[in-house]
């Protein structure tokens, strides 16, 4: 597996010193309250307190072949790590599902690049799509083609026949695009055919649906989906491999300990798990990707079908109660929107909403930045600023940590740096540098 998906667009002499901010470095300590970062060739070569002139590279420009590194003061400011939703549709946009079907497949495809660029610009540097994008979008991204974040792809999720991402209607008629590779596996060999194909079709992960949903009109969260013992096939048949982590879709307490016991990696969703439930998470390290985006939203009831609205309100209630518990036991969250089923573009309502559930802000930053690189074990290249991180960095003009709702709205996520790349910067606080602006 490939690691991070770097960009092939950083250019290797590009030397940058930030000076001046508050740095909330991913760790979960307290931050520092003046600090400095040096970027070269994309990468962070310090990351500490603000070193004074002299000791500084950045004062001197030796080590750049006599060029003076680009020095940028943030007084005031308050720098993050790029973000990571561990949970996105780029291809999705479920509310519409008939006008979804009507569209022409590549209409799609510019569809999720417009997703894809508005979530870096809310300050997501890295992505997993769970569900409906193939390994084109991910590798578009890689080569600088169009502006996203840095993605893991779990291609088609898989369910039985009958289970959650069977589209098929009554009639046999399917109320879905057909996806990259078939998501139905009924028997043992149906499992380990499908994994082989999404491996060689380019998969990071894989995504299995241990229960029914909310969203599908002929099964529930209290459905069992993929058994347990098809779970333990699907890790075997990874472990053969580069080890592809596996996430369940799983809302219902029975379908969330049956994925945990088959040995996935995550648990998506998790809305009804219960104790003995939090209990082998805790004792597996299994992660929980709460997806409160999605979860705690209630849709208007004109525009959604009644089947939808009801079972909205129940499990929207259940997650509100059961995620709460979850973590307040210290389950390891991860953060994921689930966007596709939520709007695009507003990934760090997910900060507000895990906070709104208990998290400190400090945690819930953790949660969708160290966390979530270490569930996509990325954590050599992203999730934190340290000394030889990718220069992946949101920088704002407010303190998360005194008000953390301020960083749900994109237009105050002022600055997002990719690879040490600049792919935004509205408040022109980087004057000389110049901003990324493919499909802008
Ligand atoms: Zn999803």
């Amino acid at each position: 597996m490939s690691t991070a998906y770097l960009p092939t667009t950083i250019n290797d002499s590009d030397h940058t010193v930030l000076r001046g901010a508050a740095l909330i470095d991913g760790n979960g300590g307290d931050p520092l309250s003046s600090a400095e970062i040096e970027i070269k060739g994309g990468r962070i070569v310090y990351a500490g307190p603000e070193r004074t002139e002299g000791t500084s590279s950045a004062g001197e420009g030796h080590d750049t072949g006599g060029k003076a590194p680009r020095v940028i003061d943030l007084q005031g400011k308050t720098i993050m790590p790029g973000f990571i939703d561990s949970h996105v549709h780029f291809g999705l946009s479920i509310e519409n599902q008939a006008a979804n079907l009507a569209r022409f497949a590549s209409e799609r495809i510019v569809r999720s690049a417009v997703n894809a660029r508005a979530t870096l610009m809310a300050g997501v540097t890295t992505a997993r799509d769970l569900g409906g994008t193939d390994r084109g979008v991910r590798d578009s991204i890689q080569q600088g083609l169009i502006l996203g974040p840095r993605m893991h792809l779990a291609i088609t999720p898989l369910s039985p026949t009958g289970g959650h991402t069977d589209f098929t209607m009554p009639n046999g008629l399917s109320t879905m695009p057909a996806m990259p590779v078939d998501p139905i596996i009924d028997t043992d060999d149906d499992v380990r055919r499908t994994i082989r194909t999404l491996v060689r079709s380019g998969a990071d992960v894989i995504k299995v649906c241990t229960t029914g949903g909310v969203s599908s009109p002929s099964d529930t969260p209290d459905d069992i989906g993929v058994p347990e013992e098809h779970v333990r096939l699907i890790v075997e048949e990874t472990a053969k491999r580069a080890g592809q982590p596996v996430a369940a879709h799983a809302q219902g307490a029975d379908g969330i300990k049956a994925a945990i016991r088959g040995g996935v990696r995550s648990v998506e969703h998790g809305y009804g798990i219960d104790d003995e439930g939090i209990e082998l998470m805790l004792e597996r390290g299994t992660f929980l990707v709460p997806t409160l985006s999605s979860a705690l939203r209630i849709p208007d009831p004109k525009n959604v079908p009644d089947y939808l609205y009801e079972k909205k309100v129940r499990w929207s209630a259940i997650a509100r109660e059961r995620v709460a518990v979850a973590m307040a036991a210290g389950v390891k969250v991860a953060l994921g929107t689930d966007a596709g089923v939520c709007p695009h573009g507003l990934n760090l309502r997910e900060e507000m909403h895990a906070v709104e559930l208990g998290l400190t802000p400090m945690q819930a930053i953790v949660a969708g930045t160290r966390n979530a690189a270490e569930l996509l074990r990325l954590s050599a290249d992203v999730g934190t600023l340290e000394e030889g991180k990718l220069a992946d960095l949101v920088i704002v003009d407010f303190d998360p940590l005194a008000d953390i709702t301020q960083l749900a709205d994109p237009a105050k996520i002022k600055v997002v740096m990719q690879g040490g790349a600049l792919m935004k910067d509205s408040a022109s606080w980087f004057p000389s540098a110049p901003v990324r602006s493919l499909l802008g």
